[in-house]
């Protein structure tokens, strides 16, 4: 609930403080200038004013869960993880994650042509690792922000050539705020004025220890331009994910989060979707964010059509009535009708929130008019 103090509701009204606590006062309350009002008080004196307090309708991104129930156990399988690359600008972050795709997808999966779909998948030995390929930091902000947590492990790139920057620091925040485990991958190791053991040095003061100095954080020495010790960040991040033990339920409805969303001219709103849990099929009933419909087509990452979809799959769809938003969470229903009925009222929140938005605004440009 929201509360406010006479001074600030003053303020908010434009008004004196006394004049509120007068008016107060005659309402039968005896109140003084850092009084925290309850809302009651304040819509009661607001009202005094002509003004009308609006609720702000919060539209709840995480509500879609509760259609989501838990799993059992012993229906949980292991999954790949779901990797981000974060680190400075010019650390190398795009040539790491072209790096990765090369070696890897183009040269096992011949023929196929990598599409652009915000996220990709390599195997190494049989095992599979997903890749988020958005801009590392705006990416992960975004969908933390609408609730989605996407990432199961952070690489950190820290170009040995210039060492710990103020991107650097702001990604180990974000990772360490969502309690995502990070693998340093120190890059630019081909380079002659590479100091690997200064990144490492700096690194300690954020508690990002190497094993071999007591600490419990890997680090990985790599040349993204070479491809020197990509295959050996690989081994890594299966490494780390064995010990988180990753895991879901490949055998139910899909749940996830929008990577990234568009308009197509000719196939309407196109989403890319990561599965977190379940299954996605072709013509599944789905709810994305404030939008809904039935699964028309699936892309995978390398531009194949697909059938399905399982835990830690990025697939781009269509079939959705309009554009959804990076971060925004997914649900798939048993019958279309559901779909239908719960996509229609989280899109009449959606708009009832923008509205209530649009109304205070108004009413706040209208009073520094006066
Ligand atoms: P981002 O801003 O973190 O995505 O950095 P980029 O991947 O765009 O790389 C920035 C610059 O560093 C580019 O000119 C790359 O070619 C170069 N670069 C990236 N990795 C390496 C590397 O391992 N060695 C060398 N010598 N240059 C690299
Ligand atoms: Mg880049």
């Amino acid at each position: 609930t929201e509360s406010l103090t006479v001074a600030e509701l003053a303020k908010k009204l434009y008004r004196e403080p006394s004049e509120i606590i007068k008016k107060l006062f005659l309402l039968g309350v005896a109140a003084t200038i850092n009084q925290q009002l309850d809302k009651d008080a304040i819509e009661l004196i607001a009202s005094e004013y002509g003004v009308e307090v609006e609720e702000k309708v919060i539209v709840d991104q995480t509500d879609l869960e509760t259609y989501f129930t838990e799993d059992r156990e012993e229906d949980l399988e292991v999954r790949p993880p779901v990797v981000t690359i974060m680190g400075h600008v010019d650390h190398g972050k795009t040539t790491t994650l072209d790096s990765i795709r090369h070696t890897k997808v183009t040269a096992g999966e011949a023929g196929g042509i990598t599409q652009h779909i915000g996220a990709y998948q390599v195997k190494v030995g049989g095992k599979k690792i997903t890749f988020l390929d958005t801009p590392g930091h705006e990416a992960f902000t975004t969908m933390r922000a609408r609730g989605a947590q996407v990432t199961d492990i952070t690489v950190l790139v820290v170009a040995a050539d210039d060492g710990v920057k103020p991107q650097t620091v702001e990604a180990i925040n974000h990772a360490k705020a969502a309690g995502v485990p990070i693998i340093v991958a120190v890059n630019k190791i081909d380079k002659p004025t590479a100091n690997p053991e200064r990144v490492m040095q700096e690194l300690t003061e954020y508690n990002l220890v190497p094993e071999d100095w007591g600490g419990d954080t890997i680090f990985v020495p790599i040349s993204a331009l070479t491809g020197e010790g990509i295959d050996n960040l690989l081994e890594m991040i299966l490494l780390v994910s064995e010990v988180e033990e990753l895991k879901a339920n490949p055998n139910r409805r899909a749940l996830g989060s929008v990577i990234e969303a568009r308009l197509d001219k000719g196939r309407g709103p196109v989403a890319t979707l990561l599965v977190q849990n379940g299954t996605l099929r072709i013509g599944d009933p789905i709810v994305v964010g404030h939008t809904y419909g039935r699964v028309r087509a699936m892309v995978n990452d390398l531009g194949r059509r697909v059938k399905e979809a399982g835990p830690s799959t990025p697939v781009e769809i269509t079939g959705l009535n309009d554009v959804p938003e990076a971060g925004d969470r997914f649900v798939v229903f048993e019958d279309e009708k559901t779909a239908r009925q719960v996509g229609e009222a989280r899109k009449q929140q959606a708009v009832q929130a923008h509205r209530n938005e649009t109304a205070r605004v108004s009413l706040d440009t209208l009073f520094e008019q006066m």
